[in-house]
Formats: C-alpha cells, structure tokens, sequence
C-alpha cells in the first residue's frame, strides 16, 4: 500500500475554510470525494495538495465519487474566487457545481415537452450597420475583455449574440447564454433553437431535477455547446468556454438574495478572466455600476441607437394626475364628460386606448402592485391591517381577502375595525386586479388579461398567456413589472404606465435608477414592429410626480444623461459604482438580543477602525433598524459598511465577522457584499 498524502478537501459544512483529509489514492484537484465528518458522511471537493499538519486527527477520504471527472482546474479557481470575494464556506460553494441528481437514475418516460423545441431553422436576418460594427468590434477579441452591447430596446441586440456565439462554434468553442429567470421565455428559447437547433440546452428554474440532471450532462459531454439559463447556469461547467453573453445585465434579480449572495453579472465576468475569453454585456438601460466600468475603459462600449428596420422608438407622454382646476367653461364641460372614469385613468389614456382598440391593436397597463388595494384603513381611528409576522400593510384581494406579499399570511377582512370597533375598514391604493375591475366596466366586449404573480404562477401560465397575445386575441393587457421584460408583440402599440411613482421612494439608493430603468423598459414594449413611415408606438406615463429625475430623462429616452446625473448623486455620497458597500444584517425572533447583537457588531467596527490604519477610510453607517424591520417573525438590523476603496470593505468584513464566536445564540448575522436590496 502506498503512503498516505495530505489534500485540502472543500467539505458541505458552513465552514469558513476547507479541511484536511488523508488518502492513499492518487488525487487531483477538483475531484468529488466522500468523506467523513463528525458522525456523519458528506460530499468533498479536492482543492489541492498541502503540508500543513493541523492539531487534530486526520480522518482518511473514504472513497471517490467516480460518477464525475475531476472539475477543469479554471473552474475550481472560479467556484473559489466566490467563497473567498462573497465570505461564503468554500464548501457549500462548490456543492452548485453539481447536478441535483445520479446519472445513472433510470429515465422514466416524460409526458413533458422537450426542454428544447424542435423548430425549422430561420434565415439570416442582414444585420443593420450598427449590429455589424459591434459584432466586427468584438469578434475581434479572442482572450478575455469584457463589451457593453448598448442598445435600445429592440435594436436586435439578440442578433449580435447569435452571430457570435455562432462565431465561436465554428471555432470549436462553446457558448454561455444567461438571461434573467423571468426573460426565459418559450419566445427567446425558441429563437435560439431556430438558428442553432440541437446544439441548444437550457437550465431554468422550471425543470423538474431529472430534466436539470440531464441538461447539465448534455453540455458537460459536449453534446450540446450552447448553454442558456438563468444566473445558476454558470454552475454548469462549459467546456471550451469561447464566449459568455449576459443579457438584460442590469436585472436586480442576477443577484441571488440567499445563501450564496453572488451576483451572476460579476461572477460571469470573473469567469472570463479565469477562463480567458470575452464576455459580453447587454442592455438598453445598462446598471450604473457597468456604464461607469465602460465610461472608464475598463469596458468596451457599443452602441445600437436605433431599432431595426427604421422602426422608431415610441413617442412618450407625461401626463400629471395632480387635479386639475376647472377655471373656465371648456374645462368644466370636459371634466363633466370624463367624470365615469376612474380616478386612475387620465382622460388622454382613455381616449389613445379608445383609438388603439378601434384600429384592432393591443394596448397594456403596467402597474407594480398586484391585488385591489395597496392597504385597508380604518377612516375612523387610521388603524391599518398590517401582518402579524411582518411590518407592512397587508394588501386587498378578491373583495375581502387579505395577503401579506411578504410571507404569504391570509385573513379574511373585518367590516368593522378591529381596533376602535367603530369605523368601517376602507380599501385605499391601487392595484392590477382593479385594474382590471375597472377596464371590463369601460371597455365592454373586449378581451382583457392580468398578468402577475396571483394570475401567472407557472411557466405555462406564461405560455399560454403569450400565445394569446400573439395571436390577437387579447386586447389589453394589465400586468406587473412582471411582463415588462423581452417580450415582443407585433401588434402592441399603446403602453401605458398607470402610477410611475410607485417605487419613486423606496429607502433605497438604486429606487431612481430602478424607476428609470422599469420605465424605459416597459415604454420599450411599444411598437416595436411599426413600419418606416408608419406612426410609432405611444406610451403614456401617468405621475403625481412629473418633475421627478428618472422621468424627466426616461421621457426623452435619455439614458446617458441619466447615468450623468446619478452618478453625480451617487458620488456626492460615495455610495456604489463610485464607492463599495457591504451590508449585514442582523436577526432573531428576540428585539432586544438582536438590538443588543446589532450594537455590539457596530463597536467591534469602530475599533477595527481605530486599530488599523488603512481602514480609516471606511465609513460605519448603523445600526438601523431595517426598513423592513420585521419579517416572517424574525426582528432585523442593519448595519452598511462603505469605502470609496473597494478592496478595503471585502478585508474589513472578514476580520469584523471574525469566527462569529462571539454572536449570541439565537441571533443571526448574515452578510451581504455589493448588496442590490437593502430593504
Ligand atoms: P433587443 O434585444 O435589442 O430588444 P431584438 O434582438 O429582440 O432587440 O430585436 C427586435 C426585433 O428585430 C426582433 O423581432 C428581431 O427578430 C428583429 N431583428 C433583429 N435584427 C434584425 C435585422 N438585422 N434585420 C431585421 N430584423 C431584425
Ligand atoms: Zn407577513
């Protein structure tokens, strides 16, 4: 028997480093191994060889896991690059790098529909002058670089992907496609399937474990080379990696909120440093933190400032809800003929949806709250129903049915208030399903559809509500921000945004640039198919607020004076692209402990400061209650930690945690780097 060598072993345990194991067997990094740990027996990743002796027993590796090939040595370097930038147990990281289940599991038969359609292939399209220079622009890159794509929406940003991941297939490579969760269409599916057919496979959260298992071996073979899915796909290890396309880059949802906070944008071009090839970002609305990158050269830039085929970008109109006052004859005669519309609904909207209808188009309101109301009132004592478990309102659905958005708490609404007894409990706010209410009773005999989370709760729901569309058969479509994205139908040519404000004062930095972003997307679903010489699509944006930074440039399609402005704001207050941010927070279901915890946290950083000269320049910020100060039973604090040096915050959060010996029982510290959500 040959002498036992020491190797690093990544083991599934929340540990901050990896273990030492002992084995007889000849090992290589980034093969799966089983071995021991404490009474149990878990999964272990090898990292590499070591010398270091640790103090305790060395447990022997128990055996290989044959079913995988060692993981490529870049990727390794990938999966640790994560733990170490986003403090997560290296551990837990690489167990994503796996496919839930064995190959070896017998297939059942599937009623399903094949992950990949077969469809008939599509002829090239020529691309426009400005497709063919960015294409020619970054086909030119062979290593890594990271581009900015930059397009309006519907400048055919998706046809430069294709041409280049066609690119890089006839050289032999293979492409990664990520979209975000809600933009994995059957739609954008099938147009990648009609150019490349088989060669195509997905990774969404719809598959079922069986599906996901066999999609991941298809692409780990080199069965298939292009792999699209969500930011998760990039656990999938590519082989031949020749390009990684990030569509939509700016989408809040690359971020994964649990575990491990990675952020799919970032990791993707981390990923093409290690795996050196030229990674390529697109949107029409690029995240400040990507637009500074391209502003400073770190990024190539390309531009697409015009929509395919001489299609115009729709026309945008504010209208200001604020009351008017009826000072004159005309105007008391016009109120008088608008007077059965709904407060929500502008005279304007009514009359373009009026003509879109007539002319047999579609028309869509988008409203970022679902349900009837926003919030139940007492008139009497302003006693609100607010969640037991949380600290919002709870919100009206179906009559009397009240939800909490939250943790999904339900109870059925009072009449009388269960507070002072006395007052009746009003419905206040709006959402989509009045929305709703409110369209049937004016639009008799038309065709409307909801679309958000209560109506649309499967991919098929998505599906079928898309066919419908397309088709014709709807006439107006009410939705949630839900439906602002990718979507693409030839006959929708109103959009209206029925109360932009809502989300113009979230206690968050990014709510102007969110706001500006959803505004330009959702505008951007607008006439995309109207002809050279035919009248653009319109959108109307109704406001309380007209004077407000995201829309004064978002009418005007302004986006670089936008990012000009913001980025001025974001400065002022070293707040990110310009500085880093780092958020903790802390939890339990006892206030004072996790108050107590949330002081303690805050003095350790002051003294870390004190003690250590270069951290000087990062600010503490807390501890603050959060804005959402409660939730699913759970008391929460926060505490920022923000330096205008980004190396600086990642090494300050590492030595404040420390081994978290010293947080007390019962209560929680969970950290976020580069957070997208500091509710
Ligand atoms: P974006 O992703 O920038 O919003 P898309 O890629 O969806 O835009 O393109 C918008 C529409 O234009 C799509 O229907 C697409 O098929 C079409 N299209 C894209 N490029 C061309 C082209 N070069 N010639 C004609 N049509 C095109
Ligand atoms: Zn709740």
């Amino acid at each position: 028997m040959s002498e036992a060598s020491l190797w690093k072993v990544a083991v599934d345990a929340p540990l901050p480093e990896a273990l030492t194991y002992s084995s007889t067997e000849p090992l290589v990094r980034g093969q799966l191994v089983n071995v021991p740990l404490g009474k149990r027996k878990t999964k272990g990743l090898i990292l590499g060889p070591t010398n270091e002796v640790p103090e305790f027993k060395i447990k022997a590796i128990d055996s290989i896991d044959n079913e995988y090939a060692p993981l490529p040595n870049p990727f390794v370097k990938w999966l640790e690059w994560l733990g170490s930038y986003y403090l997560h147990p290296i551990g837990q990281v690489v167990q994503s790098a796996f496919p839930p289940l064995k190959k070896t599991e017998k297939q059942r038969a599937s009623k399903r529909a094949p992950v990949i359609p077969q469809l008939d292939s599509d002829k090239l399209p020529d691309l426009t002058p400005e497709q063919k220079t960015s294409f020619e622009a970054i086909a030119q890159h062979q290593g890594f670089s990271t581009h900015l794509l930059f397009g309006v929406t519907g400048s055919g940003k998706t046809e430069v992907y294709l041409r280049l991941l066609d690119k890089a297939l006839k050289e032999g490579k293979r492409g990664l496609v990520l979209v975000p969760e809600i933009s994995l269409t059957p739609q954008l599916i099938q147009r990648f399937a009609r150019r490349f057919g088989d060669k195509i496979a997905a990774l969404h959260s719809q598959l079922t474990d069986r599906e996901r298992t066999n999609q991941w071996w298809d692409v780990v073979e080199g069965k298939k080379s292009i792999l699209i899915g969500a930011r998760s796909a990039l656990f999938c290890p590519v082989p031949d990696l020749g390009i990684i396309i990030v569509d939509e880059e700016h989408e809040p949802s690359y971020k994964q909120d649990e575990k491990l906070k990675y952020n799919g944008r970032d990791a993707a071009v981390m990923m093409g440093k290690i795996m050196n090839c030229p990674v390529v970002l697109g949107s029409a609305t690029p995240s400040l933190e990507t637009w500074k990158n391209a502003q400073e050269g770190r990024y190539h830039l390309h531009p697409l400032k015009n929509r395919v085929a001489g299609r115009a970008l729709p026309d945008v109109e504010v209208i200001d809800l604020r009351k008017q006052k009826a000072d004159d004859d005309h105007q008391k005669l016009m109120i008088e003929k608008y007077s059965h519309l709904p407060y929500w609904m502008s005279p304007q909207l009514f009359e373009r949806m009026r003509e879109t209808l007539e002319r047999g188009d579609q028309s869509a309101l988008f409203l970022n709250r679902r349900g009837i109301a926003q919030m139940v009132v007492c008139p009497a004592c302003g006693h609100t129903r607010e969640c037991p478990n949380c600290d919002i309102s709870l919100t009206l659905h179906a009559g009397s049915h009240l939800v909490c958005h939250y943790c999904d708490y339900h109870e059925q609404m009072k009449k009388k208030c269960p507070d002072c007894k006395e007052g009746e409990l009003e419905a206040i706010g709006l959402g989509t399903e009045l929305l709703e209410t409110d369209l049937t009773r004016l639009f008799p005999g038309k065709v409307i559809a909801r679309a958000d989370r209560d109506e649309i709760q499967s991919r098929a729901d998505l599906e079928d509500l898309i066919a419908r569309m397309e088709s014709g058969e709807i006439d107006i479509l009410v939705g949630t921000q839900m439906i602002a994205k990718g979507l693409d139908f030839p006959k929708l040519k109103l959009v209206g945004l029925v109360l932009a404000d809502v989300g113009f004062n979230l206690p968050d930095f990014r709510a102007t640039e969110r706001s500006f972003q959803l505004i330009t997307q959702m505008s951007g679903r607008s006439g995309r198919h109207v002809k050279e010489g035919e009248s653009p699509g319109l959108v109307i944006i109704q406001t309380f607020n007209t004077e407000h930074d995201s829309l004064v440039f978002a009418r005007h399609h302004d986006f670089e004076g936008f990012a000009t402005h913001e980025l001025n704001v974001r400065a002022a207050l070293n707040y990110p692209p310009v500085g880093r941010l780092v958020s903790f927070r802390i939890q339990g279901a006892h206030l004072n402990k996790v108050e107590e915890t949330a002081r303690l946290l805050a003095r350790r950083a002051h003294s870390l400061k004190a003690q250590v000269e270069k951290y000087k320049a990062v600010e503490v910020l807390g501890p603050a209650e959060a804005a959402l100060a409660k939730l699913r039973g759970q008391f929460r604090y926060h505490l920022l930690v923000k330096s205008s040096q980004g190396n600086l915050t990642n090494s300050f959060s590492r030595q404040l945690l420390g081994d978290q010996e010293w947080v007390p029982s019962g209560v929680k510290i969970i950290i976020d780097i580069d957070p997208m959500n500091l509710l």
